[in-house]
């Protein structure tokens, strides 16, 4: 047993420390990012928010809305090819997403084969297990020129493994943060998802890689913490639920309106797709009423507009500069719950 007793840090046990600034308006902030891989021929521009791949928040009806402010939908896996044929994506804004299964490979190639996708993103909950990396392997082989996004994992080790060996462009980062996730209280396993973030993105950077943070942004200025700290994109799933797009009835309790969001390995998603749980392994997802949040467009604005005020505080031109311009305070954990939010 070894004990690392070097702090780590979650996104509510910081703040950014605002600096002299040569920025006068937000106006003046550019979001949008080009990225060149090191893997993919591909470049890409765009804002680097992702929606999550869950029942939920990864679907057509949000790509239609965040694709028109140049943001990405990861479509949920049970997305079929008939469905995707159904209209018209624009390659550059959405991502296939595939487990690591052989009929998940299987059903990859078919989808891909037909439709027009720049993206790939391979996704398993734990993914320091040694077949993930030779399935990244394969899927680059198949895929030379796509962009891979492949996790999740929060150390550094793994995020080199799988850039180097596993050829992947992204690496997704996050053990545990998700608002529907419930892996730390099951497991005891995990990572402080700012920590995570620093340190992940500190390995990726040095062999010309990109982190994704996924899980755990609960605002605004969460997201600004997250790219502050080195992640070149961020997913989120449950700031993104609970609008009229997002699939599912809107409910009411005591006059207030909500819309249900469940994590991907909960018992209503295992039984909704596979109609139980495997009795080898438990739930580690739970289900959360939304509060009704109206249109997903509002939200996206205001995560748009907080992290360009941000970056003004800062003096970030764009978000490439914020790691560079960021310098985190510590806050007192006990006065925390006062002052974050
Ligand atoms: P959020 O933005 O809601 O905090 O986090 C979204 C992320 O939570 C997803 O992108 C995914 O990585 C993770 N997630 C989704 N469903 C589950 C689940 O059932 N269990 C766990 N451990 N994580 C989940």
């Amino acid at each position: 047993m070894k004990i690392d007793n070097t702090p780590k840090l979650d996104f509510n046990n910081v703040l950014i420390r605002p600096k002299r600034t040569t920025l006068n308006s937000r106006s003046e902030v550019n979001l949008e990012r080009e990225f060149k891989f090191p893997h993919s021929t591909y470049k890409w521009k765009g804002v680097p928010i992702v929606a999550a791949n869950m029942d939920t928040t990864g679907t057509i009806s949000v790509y239609n809305v965040l694709s028109n402010v140049k943001t990405l939908t990861c479509m949920n896996k049970f997305i079929s090819l008939e469905d995707f044929k159904t209209v018209k994506l624009n390659p550059d804004f959405f991502m296939v997403s595939t487990g690591i299964s052989d009929a998940n490979f299987e059903n990859l190639k078919s989808v891909m084969r037909e439709v027009d996708c720049n993206w790939i993103c391979i996704d398993i909950a734990n993914g320091y297990i040694s077949s993930f990396v030779d399935f990244c392997l394969k899927v680059r082989e198949e895929f030379p020129n796509k962009i891979i996004v492949a996790g999740n994992v929060a150390t550094r080790e793994m995020v080199e493994e799988l850039i180097i060996r596993g050829k992947v462009d992204v690496v997704k980062i996050g053990i545990g943060p998700g608002s529907a996730c419930t892996t730390r209280l099951k497991t005891g396993v995990g990572m402080p998802q700012l920590s995570a973030i620093i340190e992940c993105a500190d390995a990726a950077h040095g062999i010309g890689g990109f982190i994704m943070g996924d899980g755990g942004i609960t605002c605004p200025g969460d997201m600004a913490k997250a790219f502050g700290g080195g992640a070149d994109f961020v997913m989120m799933g449950g700031q993104f639920a609970g609008h009229d797009e997002n699939p599912g009835e809107l409910r009411e309790i005591d006059g207030k309106k909500y819309k249900l969001f469940y994590g991907m390995s909960s018992d209503h998603a295992m039984k909704k797709h596979y109609g139980e749980m495997a009795k080898y392994r438990g739930s580690e997802g739970r289900v959360l009423k939304v509060p009704y949040k109206g249109k997903l467009i509002d939200t996206i604005l205001d995560y748009l507009a907080g992290l360009r005020s941000a970056c003004t505080y800062i003096n970030a031109k764009c978000i490439k500069h914020m790691p560079k311009c960021t310098t985190f305070v510590i806050v007192n954990q006990q006065l925390n719950k006062y002052f974050v939010k």
